[in-house]
């Protein structure tokens, strides 16, 4: 079964148990506040990546997880994905066209998978864009299972596990900064702005360089859309791109199924908060 297959079923299931102007950097940074009505997201041009990974140990320094070698070129061997120590890796592969460099992270869905299957609201699609995960997290782990791209990742190492995954650097964006990786990148592979300024940026780019973009932006209409937009001199589908994942939100799978099935919806989320209320009781008898 495909993933996404597997992922509508697996959202179902949910259903059931649950119920141009553009700088380099930033698009009008000091306009961020100002425009907190539109989502912002992040262009990610892959022709101008040279994979010093900066942006990792960057984003690693802010989030206080363990900062990588970025010196270690060994981690090109294979393809890598996000976890819960590294919220952004960047993948190397050898083409015709040569190296190119993908950094990956959490899309922020324009309608998140993950937050339709939070019961306890902990993940939230934030007004300036951001997915973000709260403390009061009940450990089900369905945003795992309902992200098309695999995502979040949990802490099982640790006794009180989190959900992890990158947030956009909420902090720093709500205080009108850019986001860490966005700020250290030294290509300009990175531009922060609008949803809508950094589209219209990737369509500028591809339609005045002629022959250096393929003419796909991925990420404008995947799952309805993602605040994280790719452009490419390279065919997608052969840089580990997901193209198979439709233009539904995910969330608009399970909605048919959850009307169908009130009470499970009325009494899931009471055992549910149950289980986080002895998990939390727990937690205090375990710190006494
Ligand atoms: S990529 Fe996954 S974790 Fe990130 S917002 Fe979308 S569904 Fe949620
Ligand atoms: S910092 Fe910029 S150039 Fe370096 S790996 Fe990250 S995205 Fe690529």
């Amino acid at each position: 079964m495909k993933r996404r297959e597997f992922l509508k079923v697996a959202l179902s299931g949910l259903g059931l148990f649950a119920s141009s102007a553009i700088c380099s950097k930033t698009v009008f940074s000091s306009e961020i506040k100002a425009k907190t009505k539109e989502f912002f997201g992040v262009l990610v041009d892959t022709t101008r990546c040279i994979g010093c990974r900066t942006c990792e140990a960057s984003c690693a320094e802010s989030h206080s997880l363990p900062i990588p070698n970025i010196e270690d070129k060994s981690v090109f061997t294979k393809i890598r994905k996000p976890d819960e120590k590294t919220l952004t890796v960047v993948n190397r592969f050898l083409t015709e066209k040569g190296e190119i460099y993908v950094k990956i992270q959490c899309m922020h869905c324009n309608q998140p998978g993950c937050v339709a299957a939070c019961l306890v609201k902990a993940m939230k699609k934030r007004k300036e864009g951001p997915v973000t995960w709260d403390e009061n997290c009940m450990g089900c782990r369905y945003c795992m299972v309902s992200c098309p791209f695999d995502i979040p990742k949990f802490e099982y190492d640790e006794a009180f596990g989190r959900i992890m995954k990158c947030d956009m650097c909420y902090g720093r964006i709500s205080s009108g900064k850019v986001p860490a990786c966005v700020e250290v990148c030294p290509k300009e592979a990175l531009t922060f702005g609008t949803r809508r300024d950094i589209l219209n940026e990737a369509k500028k780019r591809i339609y005045q360089t002629p022959g250096l973009y393929v003419p796909y932006i991925y990420g404008e209409n995947e799952v309805g859309g993602t605040a994280f937009l790719y452009i490419s001199s390279y065919p997608f589908e052969k840089l580990n791109f997901q193209m198979d994942l439709g233009y539904t939100p995910y969330p608009e799978y399970t909605t048919g199924f959850l009307y169908s099935v009130p009470v499970i919806l009325i009494l899931w989320p009471a055992f549910l908060t149950g289980i986080h209320y002895l998990t939390k009781e727990r937690k205090k008898e375990i710190e006494r």
